[in-house]
């Protein structure tokens, strides 16, 4: 069996609910809304799922395991040092990022305007060309509770080739019993 493949591909999903009075930051951009996502970190829901797409394609743990919400240390963290370590874990393995792609999925704020500039910031963190880095937006159609804009949803995928043959290969996860 090849425990090297040249390419392995990943996919990512988060939710975070919105809450009146947060900041609303995608992709390590700030975008003007009376309401962002809630959570332990800055709660960049953009930024965790394509993370854990990139962890994905590595065979590696989730961000849960790298960034307890329990750990003080991560509380209100900028979550592109999420993306980061994400990045460098697959590159330990001897696997480079080759693009990602993402979907954004919320009612309000309208996001459309900032996509550029959070392609602009997810390149700049993962060490990519921007035409590496697909993010886009949608809405519910009203539908359920995204629809009814209680919470943003992301769906991400990445893809990893292999750039040196010398890394070990993917280990699994060593918290479970
Ligand atoms: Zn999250």
């Amino acid at each position: 069996m090849n425990t090297f493949p040249p390419y392995r591909i990943g996919t990512g999903y988060d939710i975070h609910p919105l809450k009146a009075g947060r900041r609303c930051v995608l992709g390590g951009v700030e975008i003007p809304s009376s309401s962002g996502p809630d959570g332990h970190s800055d709660a960049d829901v953009l930024c965790h799922a394509i993370a854990d797409a990139i962890l994905g394609a590595g065979g590696l743990c989730d961000i849960g395991f790298y960034f307890p919400n329990t750990d003080l240390a991560c509380k209100d963290m900028n979550s592109l040092d999420i993306l980061r370590r994400a990045r460098d874990e697959t590159a330990a393995l001897g696997y480079a990022i080759q693009n990602v792609d993402a979907t954004i999925i919320a009612e309000c704020p309208k996001i459309a305007p900032y996509i550029t500039a959070i392609k602009e910031s997810l390149a700049a963190t993962l060490a990519l060309p921007v035409n590496c880095i697909g993010v886009k937006a949608t809405t519910n159609e009203k539908l359920g509770s995204i629809g009814a804009g209680l919470g943003i949803a992301v769906h991400a995928v990445c893809l990893l080739a292999r750039t040196r043959d010398d890394a070990p290969p993917p280990q699994p996860r060593q918290d479970l019993p």
